[in-house]
């Protein structure tokens, strides 16, 4: 498996009037090529500043205050996105990577019709392009999200909502991007219209194999559709690794809690449980593991919490990482490994 894209020791901060809001903290992960990776967490968790971050789009009062971001092109150049200027970072939005961002259902401009979306895309980023050609292109990315070229002609007022999704999905496959970043792509959209655009994004990675990243809160929603998890809590990834695994063997409380919390369709509703209490303030400097006031094996008495042994991510088999230090710790030690950066080492 070959890195896309790197994300090292990414921090960032909002500076508030009532202090600085770290939305997040400390963030290493790495995306494949071609692979599809689900990013998960509870709203304010940090997913949508973390797609800002890698767009290198954090606006005032936020700020990047540490880390990188690196982007492998096709040759496999290693490319640092947070080092570009404006202008050279627009040779790669789109181009390379695409966002639907979220509630983008609501960023159609309502006096433009659908063709010229497309058509100003395309120009913005090659001038010379020929609009018959853009039209071309348009009508062949609609067909990937199964949407007829007569719509080109409609104002976004004429389209349903998921109409309009499909049509955001469609734009940002304009400049045949190499990954797509989704940001909440279902949200707002009845549970049908869901699982079409979800049936449909998965054969657009499948027939074009562009690697695609979810953001969202809905972990039921993509579950079927991603290779691998990342689950997000308070800023920090608290655990990561292949679906199937996080799923059978979830290592941190916080991923228990999530999936206990998925209704199925055969089970009693009244079983599922929400994970007790609420997010924390993410303006502090917090002492604990940021977990703590919600997790069942601290409440027991069964761990300390040392914030210190949170700061790392641990390895409890080759692509499973958590944060959960008390989970590392009653593993097989060949397992606990801490991971540095994106490496692996041994610990003890
Ligand atoms: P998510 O996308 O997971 O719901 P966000 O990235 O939107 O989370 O927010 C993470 C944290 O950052 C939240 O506490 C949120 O209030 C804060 N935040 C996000 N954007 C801003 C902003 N522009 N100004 C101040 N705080 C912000
Ligand atoms: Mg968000």
């Amino acid at each position: 498996m070959k890195p896309l894209i790197e994300i090292k020791n990414l921090t960032i901060e909002f500076f508030l009037k009532n202090g600085n809001l770290k939305a997040c903290d400390n963030i290493s992960f790495t995306i494949y090529k071609n692979e599809v990776v689900g990013i998960i967490g509870e709203s304010g968790s940090g997913k949508s500043t973390l797609a800002s971050g890698i767009l290198n789009l954090v606006q005032a009062p936020g700020k990047i205050t540490s880390g990188e971001v690196y982007y492998y092109d096709d040759e496999d150049n290693k490319i640092n996105l947070l080092n570009l200027s404006v202008n050279e970072f627009n040779q790669y939005r789109w181009k390379e990577i695409a966002t639907v961002f979220q509630a983008a259902q609501n960023a159609l401009n309502p006096v433009l019709k659908i063709k010229e979306h497309f058509i100003e895309t395309v120009l913005a980023h090659s001038p010379n392009e020929k609009e018959e050609d853009i039209l071309k292109k348009a009508e062949e990315v609609l067909k990937h999200v199964r949407l007829d070229k007569s719509v080109l002609e409609y104002y976004p007022h004429q389209l349903s909502g998921g109409m309009k999704q499909r049509v955001l999905i469609a734009l940002s496959l304009i400049l045949d991007p190499k990954v797509i970043l989704l940001d909440e792509p279902t949200t707002a959209l009845d549970v049908i219209t869901q699982w079409y655009i979800l049936d449909i994004l998965k054969d657009i990675h499948k027939r074009l194999g562009v690697t695609l990243i979810f953001l969202t809160h809905d972990i039921s929603v993509i579950s079927g559709v991603i290779d691998r998890i990342a689950v997000m809590y308070a800023g920090e990834l608290v655990e990561y690794g292949e679906v199937d695994d996080v799923f059978q063997d979830p290592s941190h409380p916080y991923t228990k809690g999530l999936l206990n919390a998925i209704p199925t369709l055969r089970d009693d509703v009244t079983k599922r449980k929400a994970i007790p209490g609420n997010p924390p303030n993410l303006i502090q400097d917090f002492r604990e593991c940021k977990f703590s006031p919600r997790c069942s094996i601290f409440l027991e008495g069964k761990c300390e919490a040392d914030r210190e042994k949170t700061k790392k991510m641990y390895f409890v088999n080759e692509t499973q990482c958590t944060r959960c230090y008390k989970y590392a710790e009653n593993l097989n030690i060949e397992y606990y490994m801490e991971a540095v950066g994106n490496e692996p080492i041994k610990n003890r």
